[in-house]
């Protein structure tokens, strides 16, 4: 794994806070470069509370009240978490759980509870989701959620944000995000306070921010594809294509996309995956996903470790495929920068790529202060691994994220040759390299050794001695 994230949904400040030092415990020890993303809970859907621990079944025609009061353990009652949550609802408006788990047609309300008949009998999970639909279109909840207001950080949000910072906290996703205005007023927020490297990460899983996709994606960090609530507000059999859209633009825009949920939803339970699901999976990494995040499967599954390494081993084997297609999938991207500095620094790291391709060489090395030529060399997807150098331990966890990066940290001489002889001397003990390797070197212009003009972004192939 190269990120774990923490989901404010779930447990106290103390256990966040244990699972952020056994992280930091672990990079020190083991030298690992795990980053540590938090997840805001976001105001989305009321939740559901039946009052089991395990799912129950929903008879067609059963009558049930829904109800923001504490009434644990009687029949056929479910307590909704949000208080005020039937406000607006009509008789006659349908209530779908989990995106289609069971349907219930309100048939009378009371003061503010709803008596519903099922209409499509299913299955009741613990922690279920509730939307509202009315002549077969999806209704924003009532006004008391803050969704609907247009805010989709909440007070409690902006706590978590701040135990975050505090934390030191690579990067922060924000959930069911509209518009880009929440991300620009956090990334605001951030330099505030001085906080350079903390990336802010956009969940697309609400209808309206997929209006709003490509501002989104500009004034976010990344982008993840929040495939489990987006399926309670779109059709089930829309999500791939839509998947495929961003993943795309997000390419595009030059920000990495994560997958995230359901990928191996089965082995929850189960030891092996379903085959569907190492297809999903499989689909995800050909499409050059940056990341693909599990969820309940790690969290509360089973088989937590097996199910990282099916994910992992999947990734392979795609990864291995893709690049044997690779002639026909290099596709070149858009030029973006508008300075001309820009525009040099994304032109040198797509011919280096086309390069690195061409010559099949081993490994491409850059050098880069703040990951920006990083960034650039894994938007163009190349064949051989990216070995990335930086002297910030923050950069250096901020590229975690990046497609086929792997960060290091080192400390940059003014002497060109030593930080060469250094950085291979590290990678040979740890197997990456052994003698003969062809190497691709490229670097930010700013680096130790490489601020002379002759070498100002200069593309470099060296062989391993
Ligand atoms: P969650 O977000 O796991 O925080 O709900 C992911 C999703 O909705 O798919
Ligand atoms: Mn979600």
């Amino acid at each position: 794994m190269n990120i774990a994230r923490l989901n404010m949904c779930h447990s106290t400040r103390e256990w966040h806070r244990n699972a952020i030092q056994a992280i930091r415990r672990l990079n020190e020890e083991k030298g690992f470069c795990i980053s540590v993303m938090i997840d805001t809970a976001g105001s989305g859907f009321p939740m559901l509370d039946h009052g089991s621990s395990s799912s129950i079944k929903t008879e067609d025609g059963s009558l049930w009240l829904f109800t923001s009061q504490k009434l644990k353990g009687s029949p056929f009652t479910i307590q909704v978490s949000a208080e005020g949550f039937s406000e607006g609802i009509l008789v006659g408006d349908e209530l779908v759980i989990d995106g289609g788990m069971a349907t219930f047609e309100v048939v009378e309300k009371i003061e503010n509870d709803l008596h519903c008949r099922c209409t499509n009998p299913g299955l009741l999970l613990p922690q279920a989701k509730l939307s509202l639909w009315r002549n077969g279109n999806l209704v924003t909840w009532n006004t008391t959620l803050q969704a609907l207001k247009g805010k989709c950080i909440s007070t409690q949000d902006w706590k978590d944000i701040d135990f975050g910072i505090a934390e030191g906290v690579d990067f922060v996703s924000i959930s069911f995000v509209n518009d880009a205005s929440d991300i620009k007023r956090l990334k605001g927020y951030l330099s505030s306070r001085s906080v350079e490297f903390t990336g802010v990460l956009a969940k697309i899983e609400s209808l309206k921010s997929l209006e709003h996709l490509q501002d989104i994606i500009e004034a976010s960090d990344g982008i993840i594809i929040a495939r489990g609530d987006l399926g309670v507000q779109v059709s089930l059999e829309e999500i791939p294509a839509i998947q495929l859209r961003i993943t795309q633009l997000c390419r595009q825009l030059n920000k990495p996309v994560i997958v995230a949920s359901q990928l191996l939803e089965s082995m929850v339970e189960y030891p092996i995956p379903t085959r569907a699901e190492v297809a999903d999976v499989s689909e995800a990494v050909r499409q050059y996903a940056d990341g693909l995040m599990l969820s309940g499967e790690s969290a509360i599954g089973s088989f937590a470790e097996k199910a990282l390494s099916v994910m992992k081993i999947a990734s392979e084997q795609m990864e291995s495929s893709n690049r044997r297609e690779l002639c026909q999938s290099f596709i070149y991207q858009p030029l973006l920068a508008e300075s001309s500095v820009g525009k040099i620094a994304e032109q040198i790291c797509k011919s280096a790529v086309e390069m690195a391709n061409n010559l099949g060489v081993d490994a491409i090395f850059v050098y880069t202060k703040r990951g920006q030529m990083a960034s650039l060399l894994s938007r163009n997807r190349p064949n051989p691994p990216i070995f990335a150098f930086t002297d910030d331990a923050g950069a250096r966890k901020a590229m975690t994220l990046l497609w086929g990066v792997f960060p290091l940290e080192i400390h940059f001489s003014d002497d060109l040759e030593f930080n060469f002889e250094e950085i291979t001397r590290r990678l040979k003990v740890r197997g990456c390299l052994k003698l003969g390797d062809l190497i691709l070197v490229v670097c930010d212009s700013d680096v130790g050794g490489f601020n002379v003009l002759p070498l100002f972004r200069s593309i470099q192939i060296r062989a391993i001695v």
